[in-house]
């Protein structure tokens, strides 16, 4: 194969994790493609200039590689660099600035690891990645205030479509049901998620 390399910001995040989880496993990692991507479009393919835009991180919270926490800073941060993340079963999607979870049917449910691919521009920007909960650590108090601000924010943003419900980050079975229930605004981080899912939390929701 010609030469080619991996996108050096994925590099960049590649090594804070190793620096965070020294013992993590690796079993999952990966950045180009086997010869089932190759006969496939996917980022696990170099590009025309040899440039491979993907790289999958092995999930393994035992060993302090938490792909969940990982992925929530990364999309507390909004960071540019970011195309697409995928882990289990779902897919984030840049919608109005932010980075959204939605619904991933692809073959792979990417239980065993995280996979980030980025963009062009920001291949090459090596700058630090967050990859947890911002460093300086905000008082719970804070942390709720933050939260409230992206409730009403998000509410906001409803009232000014004024053409129905909106729900951020549900999947459109789960849309429909709390439209029926007359809810007008489901807000969801990306951190409730995965506990909505596992039935431990019931999110964050707003009457507008
Ligand atoms: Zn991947």
């Amino acid at each position: 194969m010609a030469s080619w390399r991996v996108a050096r910001s994925l590099d960049q995040l590649l090594a804070q994790i190793n620096a965070a989880a020294p013992n993590r496993s690796k079993v999952s990692d990966g950045s180009i493609g086997d010869t089932a991507h190759a006969s496939r479009v996917s980022d696990h393919n170099p590009d025309s200039r040899g440039i491979v835009h993907a790289r999958d991180y092995t999930h393994d919270p035992a060993n302090g590689c938490d792909i969940d926490a990982i992925f929530a800073g990364i999309v507390a941060s909004g960071d540019r660099r970011v195309s697409y993340l995928i882990r289990s079963r779902r897919i984030t999607q840049w919608q109005g600035g932010r980075l959204v979870w939605t619904p991933y049917d692809g073959t792979n449910p990417h239980d065993a690891h995280g996979h980030v691919s980025v963009t062009a521009a920001g291949e090459d920007d090596t700058r630090p990645w967050q990859i947890g909960p911002s460093s300086s650590t905000p008082a719970t108090d804070q942390t709720e205030e933050d939260e409230m601000a992206r409730i009403m924010r998000a509410t906001e943003r409803a009232d000014a479509l004024q053409d129905g419900p909106l729900f951020l980050g549900l999947n459109p079975e789960e849309s429909k049901n709390l439209q029926a229930s007359g809810l007008k605004l489901v807000w969801i981080t990306a951190g409730t998620w995965d506990a909505l899912a596992a039935g431990k939390a019931s999110g964050q929701t707003a009457r507008a």
